[in-house]
């Protein structure tokens, strides 16, 4: 029997709900449950996909394709358990597959409603695959009281009486303010947002209240008082210098022995926290520091880089160093030499994107990169800028561009090294495109395999001769070039199984330059940090020590 753990927000959003259902995740793992975690939410988007990562930060892509929330970045770096296309839904997708029926005919006459037919719709989801674990943890987008949130938290209230007794808790995170005049943590904004969800029928099992310090005894009484909840369920998330020490926190704070004792698990199976104690141990106490820039466009919003930072993270502790990232934003040295800005550091990375902004700056980052034999890791944009940097100045095709940018003006002479990908192999089928194709969801999306060369340095790397990681592109590099760019130097060391899509290129006579048509970071976590990065940290430490 699967139980259901629902968790939503309220006072105020960015208070770190991901992060508390991923350390909660990692905290029922540790006590030898399974786990899968689920994100609702409430925006009209179909997914997230489509949006600007200045609007709504990194994009996540799962295994089979989907573009979701960056939560389920968190939840897979804190569980190990990969994300699927069913663990992610918005209010766009579910009213999408509602109306969809409705043209079918499925409902036979009926009016539809938002109320059984979308609650039912809502319901049916956080179903899917049910039975398969130990616990589902479904996170609510949005705070309470929302207008378009209200269909989901509805849903899970039907949910929990739909279901017997006992098998349905919500955890309910709220925030502390601390009024500084008068010295005093106030709990008000928490009883009034509680009030609120009681309205709508759901009574929370656990609080769990953010705040700037520790939550004294008799604010504790309080809230337990004012909210129906027990004391011990009044849960204190104190702010951390690190993510990676949330699931200890939590711990620390009683909230997974809260959880099983809502639902009245006893004994409750002792935690086995080593792995965490290691992370934290890793975090705290580095040998070193390396410093990396990330050269990209969407430099005022890190979250737009979520899991590279992450990934970078946990390739320093793979070699126990601090990676210090510098965000530079390419643009500024679009037109001018970009060595005062990148010089000092002891590795470059280009992250992807999306459009020409910003893009010549990064092909001089990685001409920087190349030249000073600055460790460079440049991912799906940032590998088809390198390639179009070898091409434009090793090659000799001086009028190499990427399809993606408006070269209207000089049609005739620009050579498209980077294409529109238009059919590409898909287990048994071929995927086809065309320009003329909706954006949403249109891209070569999910995991791929890529095979590589022997004797490159990804496959030592890797320590594999074939890979799997997931993709986000309309573009790629045109196998054409292949010739002339090894030629000059630029090895094509990971190939899509039929030969035909560049996965990979390096220099063969760099210290450490590679460029990856893929996104590695989603695939890192901090117990086991990506192969790739944990490499990169390791060459930027190199470099590092000979400056
Ligand atoms: N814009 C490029 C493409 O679509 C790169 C995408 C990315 O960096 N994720 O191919």
């Amino acid at each position: 029997m699967t139980r259901f753990i629902f968790i939503t927000g309220g006072v105020v959003s960015s208070l770190g709900k991901g992060l508390a259902s991923a350390a909660l995740g990692a905290l029922l793992q540790a006590r030898g449950f399974s786990v899968r975690l689920r994100k609702l939410d409430p925006y009209l988007n179909v997914d997230p996909g489509t949006m600007s990562p200045f609007e709504h930060g990194e994009v996540f892509v799962t295994d089979d394709g989907a573009e979701t929330d960056l939560d389920l970045g968190h939840y897979e770096r804190f569980t190990g358990v990969a994300a699927r296309k069913t663990d992610s839904v918005s209010s766009g997708r579910i009213y999408s597959n509602v109306l969809e029926k409705e043209r079918r005919g499925d409902y036979l006459g009926k009016t539809i409603q938002v109320i059984p037919h979308v609650t039912d719709e809502i319901k049916d989801f956080i179903a899917i695959g049910e039975n398969e674990v130990d616990f589902m943890l479904c996170e609510i987008g949005g705070t309470v009281g929302d207008i378009e949130g209200l269909p989901f938290f509805e849903a899970i209230r039907q949910f929990s009486q739909d279901k017997p007794r006992g098998q349905c808790i919500f955890m309910h995170l709220t925030l502390l303010p601390w009024i500084k005049a008068s010295g005093e943590l106030k709990t008000k904004p928490t009883q009034h947002s509680v009030k609120e969800l009681r309205s709508i029928g759901i009574a929370p099992d656990i609080l769990v209240c953010r705040s700037e310090g520790p939550i004294p005894d008799k604010e504790r009484a309080k809230l337990a008082l004012f909210c129906n909840v027990r004391p011990e369920a009044v849960i204190a998330a104190q702010d951390l210098s690190t993510i990676y020490d949330a699931p200890l926190a939590y711990h620390r704070e009683g909230l997974d022995q809260a959880v099983l004792d809502a639902f009245q698990i006893s004994p409750a199976p002792r935690p086995e926290l080593s792995r965490w104690e290691d992370v934290s141990d890793r975090v705290h106490h580095p040998e070193g520091e390396v410093r990396v820039a990330i050269v990209g466009k969407y430099t005022q919003l890190e979250d737009a880089y979520k899991s590279i930072a992450e990934a970078l993270i946990h390739g320093g502790m793979a070699n126990r160093v601090k990676v210090k990232i510098e965000w530079v934003d390419a643009e500024t040295f679009d037109t001018k030499d970009p060595a005062p800005y990148l010089e000092g550091f002891h590795a470059i990375l280009v992250p992807g994107g999306f459009g020409e902004r910003g893009t010549e700056g990064k092909i001089k980052a990685a001409q920087f990169a190349r030249e000073r034999k600055v460790p460079y890791l440049g991912i799906c944009l940032g590998m088809q800028m390198a390639v179009i940097e070898a091409a434009r100045n090793v090659a000799g095709v001086a009028t190499a561009g990427s399809e993606e940018f408006d070269h209207e003006a000089d049609k005739k002479r620009f050579e498209p090294v980077v294409y529109h990908l238009k059919e590409w192999v898909q287990g048994n089928y071929t995927v086809r495109r065309t320009t003329d194709d909706d954006k949403g969801g249109t891209m070569r999306l999910g995991a791929y395999t890529a095979v590589l060369a022997e004797g490159s340095r990804v496959a030592q790397v890797y320590g594999a001769s074939q890979i799997e990681e997931r993709h986000r592109h309309r573009y790629e590099v045109d196998i054409k070039y292949r010739e002339k760019l090894e030629a000059a130097g630029l090895c094509f060391s990971g190939m899509s199984p039929d030969g035909r899509l560049p996965e990979i290129v390096e220099w063969s006579d760099h210290p450490w330059f590679i460029g990856v048509q893929f996104h590695p970071e989603l695939k890192s976590k901090p117990f086991a940090p990506h192969p790739l990065f944990a490499d990169f940290v390791r060459a930027a430490k190199e470099t590092s020590r000979l400056v």
